[in-house]
């Protein structure tokens, strides 16, 4: 099997010169849509912009394959962050970047160019391969929205793999932490700050007061947490009762993180009261996290299939979230994978060419595994 890497990267170009920052995949979506029919697969949109609000609809597109050999699906996103729009790449010393005024938009072209790519090369090979099922969200970069609204039933594969993980092809994500947002409201009394001071109770002291009571930043080995944002307060002669602070938790551990969230929750509440105000906390999970090892089944098939491909395999915790925790928590389990991407997020980023051609050989790798076994 030999990647064709003309055209892997002509497709890819032609992805990222489609603008598709979150919220408008609307000019994207098609172009898939109209891509996968092209190249033999079903395509289905789920109906969920109503639902997101989105630009568009999630796609799963599906190659069938041997109904004896275990489906599986690969997915990545389709939404880039900004600035994505009019996207120039550009080939030099083996990567291809943006012109350095964009994002290159890897993030997460480069998963589709590779599932591309390999279905191309499946068929041109006559490769024996089970069902392959390809999801392709909407709104992965604003909060995992299109996942978060997809229905996992439609799928045939009991397990996946997620690609879009930065650095160099190998790494094979085996946690990911669940994440707990906090909105905080810190009531004081006001009153004039000189003439009776002593009538208020100041929101500001009461959040001090209780910030510094409480355990932030890294916790244990699996949990963090941070104070992120607040706001308060209308002039210096007044005794400020209102204060906003947004908080955030994240563990690998569900009884760490729960444990966490609860620590912050009690210490808010229970500051402002001895203080004589009050506190009201709100706690989101924002989604769930996930944890493997390396017996996991589909761990290992990640690490056989890379290899069979020749490439050297490791396990890697992830401090963010992707689809991937999405699809855990939906009980499809689904690993997150390095597919060669680097600086995203910025007008730096870029793709290493011969990452990107050891990617497809890896996803080639894994539909060989999974055949065979
Ligand atoms: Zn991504």
């Amino acid at each position: 099997m030999k990647v064709n890497q003309e055209r892997l990267i002509a497709q890819f170009i032609e992805l990222v010169q489609i603008d598709s920052e979150t919220r408008n995949e609307g000019k994207i979506q098609p172009y898939l849509k109209e891509r996968f029919t092209a190249l033999g697969l079903t395509v289905e949109e789920d109906h969920t912009m109503g639902e997101t609000g989105y630009g568009a609809n999630n796609l799963l597109c599906t190659l069938a394959g041997d109904a004896d050999m275990t489906p599986i699906f690969f997915s990545s996103h389709m939404d880039t962050v900004v600035p994505g729009v009019n996207i120039q790449p550009i080939i030099k010393d083996g990567a291809i970047y943006s012109d350095g005024t964009t994002i290159l938009g890897a993030d997460d072209k480069a998963g589709i160019a590779i599932m591309i790519e390999l279905i191309q090369l499946l068929k041109e090979e006559n490769i024996k391969h089970g069902t392959l099922e390809f999801v392709i969200t909407v709104g992965e970069e604003s909060g995992l929205v299109g996942a978060k609204a997809f229905d996992v039933n439609s799928l045939q594969s009991p397990f996946g793999f997620v690609l879009d993980t930065g650095g160099p092809v190998g790494a094979i994500t085996i946690g990911s932490p669940t994440q707990y947002h906090l909105d905080v409201m810190i009531n004081g009394v006001t009153a004039h700050a000189g003439v009776a001071p002593e009538k208020g109770v100041s929101a500001v002291q009461i959040a001090s007061n209780a910030i510094h009571q409480m355990k932030l930043g890294r916790i244990d080995d699996m949990t963090t947490a941070n104070i992120g944002f607040i706001s308060g307060g209308t002039a210096t002669n007044i005794v400020m009762d209102r204060l906003e602070i947004v908080a955030e938790a994240r563990s690998l551990s569900p009884e760490s993180g729960a444990a966490q969230v609860k620590h912050m929750e009690e210490t808010f509440i229970r500051v402002a009261k001895e203080m004589g105000g009050s506190a009201e906390v709100i706690i989101k999970k924002m989604y769930d996290g996930y944890l493997f090892d390396a017996e996991t089944p589909v761990v290992k098939m990640a690490a056989e299939g890379m290899k069979q491909a020749g490439i050297a395999s490791h396990l890697q915790k992830s401090g963010g979230g992707s689809d991937a925790n999405i699809f855990n928590g939906k009980g499809k389990p689904t690993t997150n994978l390095s597919v060669g991407y680097q600086e995203i997020h910025t007008v730096k980023e870029y793709m290493p060419i011969a990452e990107f051609v050891k990617a497809v050989e890896m996803a080639f790798g894994i539909v060989s595994v999974i055949a065979a076994s």
